[in-house]
């Protein structure tokens, strides 16, 4: 086998998705909705399918046209910069391709990444695989363990220590905003802050905002693209899949300058090529309905969080009822919560050598069908250590499976 494979083989989904499915009953694990993305995505899919024999062939190597026309025309309103679509974005095969490009296109041998901590995980062995060299800085939480209720707001970087992880190596930083899995949704000083640093010292941004739409009580999600002297160095990234409730279809993008994407086009056309074009197809179509209403009570970008925010609180209540400590996120599907006041003998003999939170989930997946992710795997090892007293619970799901979620805490409690 090849060296670039040592190290990275064990995966958190890989594990913990066999094992959900093996044994729980109620599946709070991987995020993904398990209700339906909205109709008329749905309509624009069949739609497709039933277009004439062009929407089962290749499309455009990097894009469907109607989809970067869409795309371009939808983000420029937001980003405040006219995009290119044919220049500016590329289109690829989930977010998770996306990463991919933006690294093995970016990253040479030795270069040195930095990654906030939390991350979702993949950043790291992408970074690897490039021959880059990761360097970790956590968010860590501002108000101790006093009993009150945290926010992932209270969760921040602390400018001098990011300043110190700078060095002539460091080429990228990659952010997640709102952050899997606390929430965090950075503020526009938190973001001017970073790229304050990244201007200084020429370093580009890898900005993965999947759950861009999604912000509760008040959060406004701001891309670090749109500040002053950040479009030209940052690469944005988003997914069809997380936008539109429908993960299984896996259409990503990138968005940035064109001098940056067509060393990512290189990287694409030489290993995918081309994506799903009746998936392009349905998500241009989604994007074209959001440009119409967007900013109204009919987008699907206002429905989605307003529905959320009811499963948010429900699923927070419930955590609290069973003392569990909910980390309240402004963002994102996921909410991180503190087991550590549970009083449980989890240490299965073939676990032993496992973190706390590992071992907690596997308990709490094999002894009560709740499937959960513990929070460490989103953490360097150096790191994991100081996190391991948090698990990962998904919300993005129907009413019946958070209430047979509760039944399950319930009858432990
Ligand atoms: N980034 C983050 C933060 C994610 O949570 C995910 C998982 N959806 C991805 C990227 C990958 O997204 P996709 O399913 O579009 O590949
Ligand atoms: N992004 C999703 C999550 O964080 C799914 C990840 C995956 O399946 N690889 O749960």
């Amino acid at each position: 086998h090849a060296n670039r494979t040592n190290g990275i083989d064990k995966n958190v989904w890989v594990e913990f998705t066999q094992l959900a499915a093996a044994y729980s009953k109620v599946n709070l694990g991987q995020g993904f909705p398990d209700f339906a993305p909205p109709k008329f995505v749905q309509e624009a899919f069949c739609h497709a399918l039933n277009e004439g024999p062009m929407m089962h062939q290749y499309t455009r190597a990097f894009g469907h046209v109607p989809l970067v026309k869409s795309l371009a025309k939808f983000f420029s309103r937001v980003i405040g910069h006219e995009i290119d679509p044919l220049e500016d974005i590329l289109v690829t095969v989930g977010a998770y391709q996306a990463l991919f490009s933006a690294f093995q296109a970016l990253i040479n041998e030795g270069d040195e990444v930095i990654i906030v901590e939390p991350f979702f995980d993949c950043y790291q062995p992408m970074v690897k695989m490039a021959g880059g060299q990761p360097v970790y800085i956590p968010l860590r939480p501002l108000s101790p363990g006093d009993g009150s209720v945290l926010s992932s707001g209270d969760w921040v970087l602390s400018p001098e220590e990011l300043a110190s992880k700078f060095t002539p190596r460091t080429k990228a930083l990659v952010i997640n905003t709102p952050n899997n899995p606390l929430g965090k949704v950075y503020k526009t000083e938190e973001l001017q802050m970073i790229a304050d640093l990244c201007i200084k010292h020429d370093v580009l941004v890898i900005s993965d905002e999947v759950y861009e739409w999604l912000t509760y009580d008040g959060a406004k999600h701001v891309k670090i693209a749109s500040l002053p002297g950040m479009w030209e160095r940052t690469i944005t990234i988003g997914s069809g899949g997380k936008t539109f409730s429908a993960t299984g279809w896996k259409v990503g993008w990138a968005i940035s300058s064109g001098h940056i994407i067509k060393h990512m086009k290189t990287i694409h056309q030489n290993t995918v090529y081309h994506c799903a074009t009746p998936a392009q197809e349905a998500v241009a179509r989604g994007f074209e309905r959001e440009y119409e209403v967007f900013g109204t009570p009919e987008s699907y970008f206002q429905q989605l969080p307003a529905m959320l925010h009811h499963k948010k609180n429900k699923l927070a209540s419930l955590l609290k009822s069973v003392g569990l400590k909910p980390i309240m996120p402004e963002g994102g599907y996921f909410m991180t919560a503190d087991f550590s006041s549970i009083k449980v003998d989890c240490d299965d003999p073939s676990s032993k050598d496992e973190a706390k939170d590992f071992r907690f989930v596997k308990w709490l997946i094999k002894e009560k069908g709740l499937a959960t992710i513990p929070v460490s795997a989103f953490y360097s090892p150096e790191h994991g250590k100081e996190f391991d007293k948090y698990i990962r619970f998904c919300f993005v799901k129907e009413e019946a499976t958070l209430d047979a979620a509760a039944e399950i805490l319930k009858k432990w409690s």
